[in-house]
């Protein structure tokens, strides 16, 4: 169902609610108006177009109101906007938008009182802070902007009309893109989540089972191609359990892609990598390797997270779980992740697969919600979700039998 995004009649006519992130790199973090556990991500659409967000994505914050980039005023509506580093603010004036009027609109970090031109408004949320990035309510400026904002709960994408189109038209548009992007949930759907671990050239040494764990960077490129040429929608593994236990809706032809260990190369490689094919995976950190050398550190694992990546737990020690202390393998690992991303941590991932019924009733207990294994197979809503099977992808996977293990059902 389509649904009016807070409509309301505003100071030049329509008013709407967008919101925008300031990239500012120089920005000395703050603790007000930081960003707390809000990061659903949703899209964003400008007369029809879905803008592509390379680095931080738009999401809704704790007051339920949609935040984007504020490159997203600046390239998608006209709009120039300046940082004023001492007091915090930031300046977002309207020229150049050919349907757009004017503007002139102050908002301070963590502040809901807004100046437009000159003149105190004041917001139903906060410009915040994610990371070392601003992310500063729209809203007003969309309000003052004479663009309109609808929202769309089953697609969960916010359509900005720059056009002065008429309510027809409008709709229509967002049943075309409703279309491409979403089918009704269907929760009996099998899925395939595919296992990596080391995306890189094995070392000489690496022999046996060990090389097995290496993919090449030129092969691992292929095989996201691969999945793109086959019409695949990554999604995580949270958005699998919360489709699976609230119908959140997924794409079509959602694939689940998994990283095991967090190694260094999943920083440095893979996230980029999976940033160009605008995709997003799984990535499952050993809490006592990380911040070591080959791993990834705090900062990557925040970047990481910050671009929709979903951070999970491959356990404290990665040691066989039957006869393991759950409190720091389970318990403290989550805690430990969740206090890096400032959001929670849904996913578990057994290392080498070892677990008992001891293990899952005690990740229940520490509020995880999904877990996954070594068995070869596709994910089923009827497996035990703490005991979903993976497809693992392999050193000898290249082109010709990577396609054959992604290949949907019916297709050769
Ligand atoms: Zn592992």
């Amino acid at each position: 169902m389509l649904i009016k995004y807070n409509l309301i009649k505003g100071f030049w006519g329509t008013v709407f609610c967008i919101a925008l992130v300031l990239v500012i790199l120089e920005l000395a973090a703050g603790t007000s108006g930081t960003a707390n556990a809000a990061t659903d991500i949703v899209g964003i659409c400008v007369d029809g177009k879905m803008v592509v967000f390379a680095d931080q994505k738009p999401i809704v914050d704790d007051n339920n109101r949609t935040l984007v980039p504020i490159r997203f005023p600046a390239e998608e509506l006209g709009a120039t906007v300046d940082w004023l580093n001492a007091s915090r603010q930031a300046k977002v004036k309207n020229k150049n938008h050919a349907t757009l009027p004017d503007s002139d609109i102050l908002l301070t970090i963590g502040k809901k009182e807004v100046m437009v031109h000159g003149m105190t408004r004041v917001m139903d949320t906060t410009a915040v802070i994610m990371g070392k990035r601003t992310m500063v309510p729209l809203r007003f400026i969309s309000e003052y902007m004479g663009a309109s904002v609808k929202w769309d709960a089953s697609t969960r994408i916010a359509f900005v009309f720059t056009r002065g189109q008429t309510e027809e038209e409008m709709n229509l548009i967002m049943t075309e893109k409703a279309a491409d992007h979403h089918i009704p949930a269907d929760r009996d759907r099998n899925l395939k989540i595919l296992m990596y671990h080391e995306v890189a050239i094995p070392p000489k040494y690496a022999t046996g089972n060990t090389n097995q764990l290496y993919v090449e960077p030129a092969i691992f490129e292929q095989h996201l191609d691969i999945l793109k040429k086959n019409g695949y929608n990554t999604i995580t593994l949270r958005d699998l359990y919360q489709h699976w236990e609230y119908g959140k809706p997924i794409p079509t032809n959602s694939i689940i892609l998994t990283f095991d260990d967090g190694y260094r190369s999943m920083y440095d490689f893979v996230m980029p990598e999976l940033i160009k094919r605008e995709m997003v995976a799984s990535f499952f950190i050993i809490t006592d390797k990380f911040n070591h050398s080959g791993y990834v550190n705090e900062s990557m694992i925040q970047e990481m997270h910050r671009n929709g990546m979903e951070i999970a737990s491959h356990s404290h020690s990665h040691c066989d779980l039957r006869n393991a202390d759950l409190e720091i393998e389970l318990n403290q690992s989550k805690t430990l992740l969740e206090n890096i991303i400032n959001d929670n941590v849904y996913s578990f991932c057994y290392p080498c697969g070892l677990y008992d019924k001891n293990t899952i009733d005690y990740l229940a207990k520490c509020g995880y919600k999904v877990a996954i294994t070594v068995n070869y197979g596709e994910a089923l809503i009827n497996q035990n979700i703490y005991e979903l099977k993976r497809i693992r992808i392999n050193r000898e996977d290249q082109i010709e039998t990577f396609s054959k293990k992604v290949a949907p059902p019916g297709k050769p």
